[in-house]
């Protein structure tokens, strides 16, 4: 059940709506809240962005908090009730940070949200001040309409996303989780752009499950000597061979359920099997997509860093090496496994960070929601769940039990590939699609 008054579906309140996503969207990029992740040279950008958005809420009558554990470093959180009290609260939570744009060429500048031939451009326009802005002008709809919407909507405006929450979404949930009393599911980045399906169909993509993060070092460890006279047991050279093994090898690819609902579902619609066999190859088939599906297949290990000795004349006694390693649900203990067979055993492995994936329902009755919102806007439109091959703050908000997904709808011109202008120079959107945003989180929120 939801409440509306009779004029919240007026198409001069939808315009409203529409109008307020791009603008509180414009304001936000024009707010630099740079996360470096080094702490000297962040300033208080995302405080200022938590102070507007908090006023922006105050003006409509929405109580909310902000929350600032470090100077600078602000957060924002706003409950709306809803109107069934035995329904599990939503999470719907946007990052205010953004990332750094030293040593990128922008045609227009990163922190001007100007907008050009119908493109807004601005550091933040898919990550993801865009969604900033449209939840925010959503709630002031609710507001201003006296609209009730089904489930509690706990709204979170988070500081600190880009360098792992520290300060932001995993500061609270470890400091205040009585904000997030009650939420069962979180709604949030990756996902919800449309991709190119077949015959001008979009297919838009939803993150059921992201990949967990975990940083290890190599070291290996030999006889120190001088250069003139070599040593079978150099550590430099035994490193550079685990090195160069972690580099070739290919961990085996994982079925998850995430997985599995793409390639049934997209498969279906494209007529392509994805069968063991045919599965890389049917993946090169989808253009830009491939690259994001494919790095979702297995976990992953890269060489990063690479340290050892200091002088060319002499052979240290140690090498060590720092991999970023992305595990799949389910896969903690495979990877171990899998990554010491790869090195060899006189290879000595350190865990530091260690994030596991997440897992959220691929059938959930939030994804029928997503459809049927999207359905309105585009009732050609194919909502498929995926796994996303990277991590946000949904991993933290799992630590409370709160099954995180990723779908901010975009529907963008086919060929627009969304997740390749996260962190690029000219990170832009149309100002169609965040229009088109605005509709349809409005109908999710409302009826989630
Ligand atoms: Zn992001």
């Amino acid at each position: 059940m939801t409440s509306t008054s009779d004029s919240a579906h007026s198409s001069s309140a939808f315009e409203t709506l529409q109008h307020e996503a791009v603008e509180l969207t414009r304001s936000l990029l024009r707010i630099d809240s740079v996360n470096t992740g080094i702490a000297e040279t962040i300033g208080d950008g995302e405080t200022r962005a938590a102070r507007f958005v908090q006023e922006r809420l105050t003006e409509v009558g929405i109580e909310s908090e902000l929350i600032e554990p470090r100077s600078g470093r602000g957060s924002v959180v706003a409950r709306l009730r809803g109107s069934d009290p035995s329904a599990g609260a939503l999470v719907v939570h946007a990052h205010l940070d953004v990332v750094p744009v030293e040593g990128q060429e922008w045609t227009h500048p990163p922190f001007g949200g100007e907008v050009h031939d119908g493109w807004l451009y601005g550091r933040g326009a898919v990550d993801m001040k865009n969604f900033a802005g449209t939840i925010l002008a959503v709630a002031r709809h609710f507001a201003r309409h006296s609209i009730t919407p089904r489930r509690d909507l706990i709204f979170a405006f988070l500081a600190d996303e880009e360098a792992g929450g520290v300060w932001g979404a995993s500061w609270l949930v470890d400091n205040r989780p009585e904000l997030f009393a009650g939420a069962t599911e979180a709604l949030s980045e990756v996902g919800g752009f449309s991709i190119p399906l077949d015959e001008g169909r979009r297919a838009y993509l939803a993150a059921t499950s992201e990949k967990g993060v975990a940083w290890a070092t190599l070291t290996a460890r030999g006889r120190a000597a001088h250069g003139s006279r070599p040593t079978e047991d150099n550590a430099v050279v035994r490193l550079a061979k685990a090195v160069a093994a972690v580099g070739e090898h290919s961990f085996p690819v994982v079925r998850t359920p995430a997985l599995q609902a793409f390639l049934d579902r997209f498969g279906a619609a494209r007529g392509l099997a994805f069968s063991n066999d045919s599965l890389e190859h049917d993946l090169s088939q989808l253009g830009f997509v491939s690259s994001l599906i494919g790095a979702s297949l297995r976990n992953t290990a890269t060489p990063t860093v690479l340290s050892a000795g200091s002088k060319t004349n002499i052979i240290p006694g140690e090498a060590t090496a720092w991999l970023d390693i992305r595990v799949l649900p389910g896969q903690d203990e495979a990877l171990k496994e899998g990554l010491r067979e790869v090195v060899g055993d006189d290879i000595d492995i350190r865990w530091g960070r260690w994030w596991s994936a997440t897992e959220a329902a691929v059938d959930a009755p939030l994804l029928a929601v997503l459809q049927s919102a999207i359905t309105e806007q585009d009732p050609d439109g194919l909502v498929v769940p995926y796994l996303l091959p990277a991590s946000t703050d949904n991993k933290h908000f799992a630590r409370l039990g709160i099954a995180g997904y990723g779908f901010v709808p975009l529907r963008v011109p086919e060929g627009f590939d969304v997740f390749g202008q996260f962190h690029s120079a000219d990170e832009r959107i149309p100002v169609e699609s965040l229009e088109f945003s605005a509709r349809v989180t409005e109908r999710v929120l409302r009826e989630a």
